[in-house]
């Protein structure tokens, strides 16, 4: 009898791609299945921790680990390379390192950001979306604060923030920390620094109860941050951000202009699948492609809805969400290649916290509303967490923020 090791390839090392590595290798037995990584790092980065990175409280470097770590070689081959082309029909995909070939396709090639094209975003604006943009908006602010030593333009001291979500948030949070240290570093008075956040929507953080979000507001407002809510951004430019306030244009001027109000999965989905909006796929219930039983779907690339019929939406894209389906991911595969049949996702929210810098934040843990310290500290943990599930007891113990 002839005998063929199946193969399955997995695309993308973030939280989704990797949780399935990392389960598949404790499941699936050496002679089962070949396993094949592709990313295009060889290494992976924390993207919950970014907004860190990208005000100065973090080094770059402490918040990636190389996924050589992460792979047991005697059942995982990487592929340092980035991912051109898949080719659903002939199940190939298409690489800067040669084409490989899939019986099994994983798809978590996660995020990018999205300027909805907005006039002068992409040119103008600085993201947080990878360790080179984060170091990037960390370099520019830096960059205006010591030009600020000889302009004296107040325009260098000021920051724009585009968006109030949980990366704009957690954003400001770690700016109130850091800016009154780089201040100090260069001689600058911390209350000639102005920081404004624009918000499209009336309200901020929709997710959280009004005391919540008070808390949030109010510890942010109290170290100078200034909410403009209710105001769209139309355009960037080098003077800042154009924004529409009663049907009136405004141009909101600063040298440092970052855009947290977007992210789409990566674009590489509208053009390997149909149906693909913002770079996300609806997946079935057992996270594969409608018509293609091969290919799951996960992460910031996949709509997994919550619930069915016309109530249904899609879950928010969580570093949380993303292990648990690449944890079902694993298992499904491994059910395949049993020949059992495939099974429904089910989220398991623990909850979710949005931190205010390194000692406060607000948030909802196992149902209970939590701010302050302890939510900060639950912050630590939430953190810690996934790098202890995704790799093991030695890099929790050398990544984990418990240090
Ligand atoms: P987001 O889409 O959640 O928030 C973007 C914000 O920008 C929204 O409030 C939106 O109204 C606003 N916006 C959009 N266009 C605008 C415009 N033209 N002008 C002004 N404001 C505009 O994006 P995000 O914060 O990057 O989060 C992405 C996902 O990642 C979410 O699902 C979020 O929950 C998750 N996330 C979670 C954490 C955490 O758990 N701590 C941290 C970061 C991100």
């Amino acid at each position: 009898m002839s005998y063929e090791r199946k193969k399955i390839l997995v695309l993308g090392a973030g939280y989704a791609g990797l949780s399935t590595v990392a389960k598949l290798q404790k499941i699936i037995g050496v002679q089962e299945a070949d396993i094949t990584l592709i990313n295009k790092n060889e290494y992976h980065y924390e993207s919950t921790w970014l907004h860190e990175t990208a005000a100065g409280s973090m080094n770059w470097e402490e918040g990636v680990y190389p996924i050589a770590k992460v792979v047991d070689n005697m059942k995982t081959r990487f592929i340092p390379a980035e991912v051109t082309k898949i080719n659903r029909d002939e199940q190939t995909v298409e690489t800067t390192q040669g084409v490989f070939e899939f019986d099994t396709l994983v798809v978590a090639l996660g995020f990018e950001s999205e300027s909805f094209g907005i006039k002068g975003m992409d040119e103008f604006a600085t993201t947080i979306v990878s360790p080179q943009t984060a170091v990037e908006t960390r370099e520019e602010i830096e960059k205006n604060f010591i030009n600020y030593k000889t302009s004296k333009d107040p325009k260098d001291l000021s920051i724009l923030v585009g968006g109030a979500g949980f990366t704009g948030v957690e954003f400001l949070g770690e700016l109130v920390e850091t800016l009154p240290v780089l201040c100090k570093a260069h001689g600058i008075d911390y209350n000639n620094v102005k920081i404004t956040c624009v918000e499209a929507m009336p309200s901020m953080l929709p997710m959280f109860s009004d005391e919540l979000t008070k808390h949030a507001v109010d510890f942010l407002e109290a170290r100078g941050v200034e909410f403009m809510l209710g105001t769209a951004i139309t355009a960037a430019n080098e003077n800042g951000f154009v924004v529409k306030v009663n049907d009136e244009e405004k141009q909101l001027e600063a040298s440092s202009v970052v855009w947290t109000a977007g992210v789409r999965g990566s674009r590489l989905m509208e053009e390997s699948f149909e149906g693909v909006k913002r770079g996300r796929i609806v997946v079935k219930e057992d996270l594969t492609i409608d018509g293609y039983p091969n290919i799951f779907a996960i992460g910031d690339v996949a709509a997994v809805m919550n619930g069915t019929g016309e109530n249904a939406r899609p879950y928010p894209t969580t570093a949380q969400i993303a292990m648990q389906l690449g944890e079902h991911t694993a298992k499904n595969i491994k059910l395949q290649l049993n020949g059992e049949k495939t099974e429904g996702f089910e989220y398991d929210d623990k909850g979710t916290v949005c931190s205010l810098g390194a000692n406060d934040g607000v948030g909802v843990v196992l149902g209970r509303e939590i701010k302050g310290k302890s939510a900060a500290f639950m912050k630590k943990v939430i953190d810690t967490r996934a790098v202890l599930k995704i790799g093991g007891i030695v890099l929790g113990a050398t990544k984990g923020k418990f240090l």
